[in-house]
């Protein structure tokens, strides 16, 4: 049987990270003029998603997006071609008008669990160094954007191969730390 295609950066097998990197720029497709978004910081959670909002690139089943610290997410290079894809998304994706891709997703509400993380595609950085993906959410949501539903089992193991665990939302950890927060915002966690 053919491997399952997930990501072109997974594909050959998920790179490891370096300790101590720095962080990178990241550089939309567009041959001229391109939008750069410099990350000053390593990143964390980073993961497959299955799901019909990120941004991934052709052909992809999965995108791969992780998140940083908003003061650590700044736009160098070109920021008058960048526009917000849905504004009324939770998370605000800036999008390049030129070429599409997805440069950085930000959350203005202040009260939600991932205020203070942007969301990025390191894949769009030339350096290497950074944080592997560790897990797949949204696994079955692929199935929306157009996968066969035939094909999960083969999709679910390839992604257990690579060790990137399939789930059906985010992972344990974050949904924990979601329901964390939500609890202390309702004062059942004290
Ligand atoms: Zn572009
Ligand atoms: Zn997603």
């Amino acid at each position: 049987m053919a491997k399952v295609s997930i990501h072109p950066s997974v594909d050959g097998g998920v790179k490891p990270g370096k300790k101590d990197f720095a962080g990178g720029t990241l550089t939309c497709k567009c041959k001229t003029n391109p939008v750069e978004v410099k990350i000053s910081s390593q990143i964390a959670h980073n993961h497959a998603c299955g799901c019909t909002k990120c941004w991934k690139p052709a052909g992809a089943l999965f995108a791969v997006v992780a998140v940083a610290p908003r003061d650590k997410v700044k736009v160098t290079k070109n920021e008058n071609k960048l526009k917000v894809v849905d504004s009324s998304a939770t998370i605000q994706r800036h999008a390049c008008k030129e070429c599409g891709t997805h440069m950085y997703g930000r959350i203005e509400k202040k009260d939600h669990p991932f205020y203070g993380l942007d969301f990025v595609h390191t894949e769009l950085s030339k350096e290497e160094g950074w944080s592997p993906p560790e897990f797949a959410a949204f696994v079955s949501s692929i199935i929306e954007s157009g996968a066969k539903p035939e094909n999960m089992g083969a999709v679910r193991a390839r992604l257990k191969e690579l060790k990137l665990e399939p789930y059906d939302c985010l992972s344990p950890a974050l949904m924990d730390f979601i329901a964390t927060h939500i609890a202390k915002a309702s004062g059942v966690l004290k």
